[in-house]
């Protein structure tokens, strides 16, 4: 009987040293892990009550043997009661604590994990609750054949045996059904799954669904294509093989395609009933070896038949490793415009042929017509001047005076056209200008002073007293604005004001601005630019107002204009005009010489 009893004991602490030996590995799963997480506080405070009641009840029947066992199970058990505690209570406010659960619940995209024959060992929440599945264990079990259609899954199935048959981890997309019969793309990284040895068990991927964003890219690829396809002129790429990769409506039509897809493919030489390759090809040749863009004039066939000529612009197309791999170019039909610009040049030519035939009349005008006209005007004025009978002589003097109008007149036509042919060299002198002005207002004061007008000048002390120009130039254009001013103003005056603009001492250069005005007819505001114009006159000669050949201003802007100056007119009509000119002058050194008086 005491032999039973010693043997029960004996195998009650055994058993109850082996239970307080395994509340140490829990206890050191807490500690490593750092989580309490997965063991109940309350099992383990059972335990921990049943083995203090036994301890001491032990002691109070004072059973050493299993006192010993019962208070050695107490502090196992204890120490893991403390480790929940800990972790808890006193490690919760400062640690992040996160189970690898916590994050397979929580990661963002599709975690899975299979064995070798393709059966599912695991997976985030996210992956089995995409596929309707409520839990983890719904999900783990099954086959990419229960999950997809097996067409699908036959594809999966090939990808993670190629995974596993080379251990490599392989990026792909993905285009699958989802539970609700939606297309999705994933975008998958599908790696070996391996034990602790390396040994290859299975496959886990990673998949982010990226339908979303490749909408997105889809969609401004769909605008692009549009751009292009819409793009004005005849846009086209190619391989450096001289192979069309692409085109927009307009080559795609220009080329008789009935879709610009269709020139994918095709070269110059398949396209020749449209394009001549022997000119476009060299061009194309040219970019793709110089690297550099290329603009040039290409002739083509149109659809019907006709020749044309585009001007195509092309440039080559670079990799990422800023290697030529094509060329991009754009062509426009430029055929109207040849045309235009030969019919344009065949009238210039007409036109110059007809302004030397004319420069050629007036030439000889000089030699035909005045020659003999000085001829007739000399004796018709000797025969006034000896002609006694009074009746005669007035006749003979009316004939003298038309006589001279009209060689006055061959004289206006013959110097424009002098002018006009003879390109007169600019000249750059130093002359005295207060001195050139009154030259030019003393010839005028007596045709002045017939109209009873007051010829006045303003002349700003100001101004440098010796500059350097084209005098010849300059005497003219004043000549010609106060003798005009005399000519259109019946009373009041004439005033030529003369003032410094600008002066650049350093650059030995300055401005000098003349005022020629008057309180004449004046000139109508629409007519301002035309009186500027070879031949024009606001009163034409057969109203028999104002004499003149309507040659007189358009020298005067020949000749300004040569200077490198400026010319406008203001006027009202009726209150008179005023003629405003820049012109630059250079500022001799000081030793300069005057060489024009
Ligand atoms: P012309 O004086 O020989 O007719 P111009 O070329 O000098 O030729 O002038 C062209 C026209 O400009 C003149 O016929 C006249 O109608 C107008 N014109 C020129 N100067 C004046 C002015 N000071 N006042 C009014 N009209 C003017």
């Amino acid at each position: 009987m005491e032999i039973v009893k010693t043997a029960i004991e004996f195998f009650f602490s055994t058993a109850l040293f082996i239970n307080a030996l395994l509340f140490i590995p829990q206890t050191y799963r807490i500690i490593k892990e750092k989580t309490e997480k997965g063991v109940s506080l309350v099992t383990f405070c059972g335990f921990f009550l049943i083995n203090l009641a036994i301890v001491l009840h032990a002691m109070v029947r004072a059973d050493y043997v299993l006192l010993a066992g019962y208070i050695f199970s107490l502090i196992t058990c204890g120490s893991v009661v403390l480790a929940i505690l800990f972790y808890r209570f006193f490690r919760k406010s400062n640690a992040v604590n996160v189970t690898l659960e916590d994050v397979l619940d929580q990661i963002p995209g599709h975690v899975y994990w299979k064995d070798r024959v393709g059966v599912c060992l695991g997976s985030s929440r996210n992956n089995y609750e995409d596929f309707g599945l409520k839990n983890l264990n719904e999900f783990v079990g099954k086959t990419d054949y229960d999950l997809f259609s097996a067409e699908e899954a036959d594809k999966l199935k090939l990808i993670d045996e190629e995974v596993m048959r080379t251990g490599e981890t392989k990026v792909l997309e993905e285009s699958l059904k989802n539970s609700s019969g939606e297309a999705v793309i994933y975008l998958s990284s599908k790696s070996p799954l391996k034990n602790s040895k390396g040994d290859i068990v299975g496959v886990i991927g990673v998949s982010m669904n990226i339908t979303e964003a490749k909408q997105a890219v889809h969609e401004q690829l769909n605008m692009l294509e549009e751009i292009i396809a819409v793009m004005p002129g005849n846009v086209y790429w190619m391989d450096k093989q001289g192979v069309y990769l692409g085109a927009n409506d307009n080559e795609a039509r220009s080329i008789g395609l009935h879709s610009r897809k269709e020139i994918v493919g095709k070269r110059n030489v398949d396209i020749k009933n449209f394009v001549i390759p022997e000119a476009l090809d060299p061009v194309n040749e040219k970019v793709l070896s110089s690297g550099k863009p290329v603009t040039a004039e290409e002739p083509a066939i149109l659809k019907d038949g006709n020749q044309a000529v585009f001007l195509s612009s092309k440039v080559p197309l670079y990799n990422q490793k800023n290697e030529i791999i094509g060329l991009v170019g754009v062509s426009f039909d430029i055929t109207q415009r040849k045309q235009q610009e030969q019919e344009l040049l065949r009238a210039k030519e007409v036109a110059e042929i007809a302004s030397k035939v004319k420069s050629e009349f007036i030439q000889n005008m000089e030699h035909d017509i005045r020659t003999p006209f000085v001829g007739v005007y000399g004796v018709v004025d000797l025969l006034a001047r000896k002609e006694s009978d009074p009746e005669k002589k007035e006749l003979l003097e009316e004939a003298t005076l038309c006589a001279k109008e009209l060689l006055e007149y061959c004289d206006g036509i013959l110097e424009f056209s002098r002018v006009e042919s003879e390109s007169l060299p600019l000249t750059s002198k130093s002359f005295d200008l207060h001195k050139l002005i009154n030259s030019v207002l003393n010839i005028e004061i007596l045709t002045a002073r017939k109209k009873t007008l007051d010829l006045l000048l303003e002349y700003n002390e100001t101004l440098p007293k010796i500059i350097m120009g084209d005098v010849f130039r300059l005497k003219r254009v004043l000549l010609n604005l106060v003798s005009n001013a005399i000519k259109f103003t019946k009373s009041g005056s004439v005033k030529l004001h003369v003032e410094l603009e600008r002066s650049e001492v350093s650059a030995r250069q300055c401005i000098v601005r003349f005022n020629v005005s008057d309180t004449g007819i004046g000139i109508p505001e629409d007519k301002k630019n035309l009186i500027f114009e070879r031949f024009s006159r606001l009163s034409p000669s057969n109203k028999g107002l104002y004499k003149g050949l309507g040659l007189g201003l358009s020298i005067v802007k020949r000749f300004v204009e040569d200077m490198g100056g400026d010319i406008h007119v203001e006027s009202a009509m009726g209150e008179g005009s005023q003629f405003v000119i820049l012109l630059p002058f250079k500022l001799p050194l000081s030793d300069d010489i005057i060489d024009a008086e």
